[in-house]
């Protein structure tokens, strides 16, 4: 099954529905990194979010979800766009945890305490930047809040990911449904009666459906706008690393060059190796001086 998003309306154009599939890129993601189930189980959910939440928006602005847990897991980011590209990080890919049911693996490896943050960057001056406390540790809950508390949309969301005994993933992936300010209270009892009779998504995603057999499934009077095909990005690049390295100062820059050894630093979210050699980190240390000299 291909990695996509698509986007939908349903109820005579009164609720709003997304739904994507990205088995393939959470399996690129666990495989750069080297995922343990639960960490992979966790990142799947994330991946899922980011990869909707960044088709609401439009053309250049992009959007940065953070998971911060009080689980082993660390830190969870996944960056998204409009146009699909997504990437995800997480502290500790490391991590899991045995259990009969592969469902309570999230809370675990999450954390049940903690916040999750949205940053979109929505090319205005400042960012908009929401935040609410983690509620469950199962994300799809913890977004279903979010959304109500930091930007008053009601929404129902489900998020599912099958792990495969080699560790990885036979299925990732998920829904959205968004209710509009017009949405009629016939439409949300039926939509609320629907939600308690459909299967989790991850028994959907084993009985082998797509993002559009899942919005078939969950909600009536369907119509498809878009479908846009996901794909793994990161936008590193040496550039960046050494901005990175500027930013440490000229002090702990020559300390480096003293070391005479070379330096190489690792991208945590598609990990692409970057070396920097003495004649790099040189050039890195006058800039860094000049940068000082202008500052003091
Ligand atoms: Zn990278």
């Amino acid at each position: 099954m291909n990695d996509v998003i698509i986007k939908a309306l349903a109820f005579n154009k009164s609720v709003r529905v997304y739904a994507v599939s990205n088995t393939n890129i959470l399996n690129d993601i666990g495989k750069r990194l080297g995922y343990y189930p639960s960490a992979l189980d966790a990142m799947g959910r994330v991946l899922s979010m980011g990869a909707m939440m960044g088709s609401m928006l439009k053309l250049e602005e992009t959007i940065t979800i953070k998971i911060e847990g009080n689980g082993p897991i660390g830190k969870i980011i996944v960056d998204s766009d409009a146009h699909g590209h997504i990437r995800g990080y997480c502290d500790n890919p490391h991590c899991h945890f045995e259990y009969h049911d592969f469902r309570l693996n999230a809370k675990q490896t999450v954390g049940t305490s903690g916040f999750i943050s949205v940053i979109k960057d929505l090319k205005l001056k400042e960012p908009f930047i929401g935040s609410t406390p983690i509620i469950s540790g199962e994300i799809a809950e913890d977004f279903a809040y979010y959304f109500q508390v930091s930007e008053q949309i009601p929404s129902a969301v489900g998020l599912g990911v099958l792990v495969d005994t080699d560790n990885t993933a036979k299925a990732s992936g998920g829904f959205i449904i968004q209710l509009m300010p017009d949405t009629s209270e016939e439409v949300i009892d039926k939509l609320e009666k629907k939600l308690k009779l459909i299967p989790s998504v991850s028994e959907m995603l084993s009985s082998g459906y797509t993002p559009v057999d899942m919005i078939y499934n969950i909600v009536e009077d369907v119509e498809i706008l878009e479908e846009i095909p996901l794909e793994f990005y990161c936008n590193c690049s040496k550039e960046r690393f050494a901005r990175g390295i500027l930013s440490l100062g000229a002090n702990e820059i020559k300390e480096m060059i003293d070391e005479d050894k070379t330096q190489e630093t690792t991208c945590h979210f598609c990990g692409n190796k970057y070396y920097f050699t003495k004649e790099d980190l040189e050039e890195i240390y006058k800039l860094a001086k000049e940068k000082e000299c202008k500052t003091c």
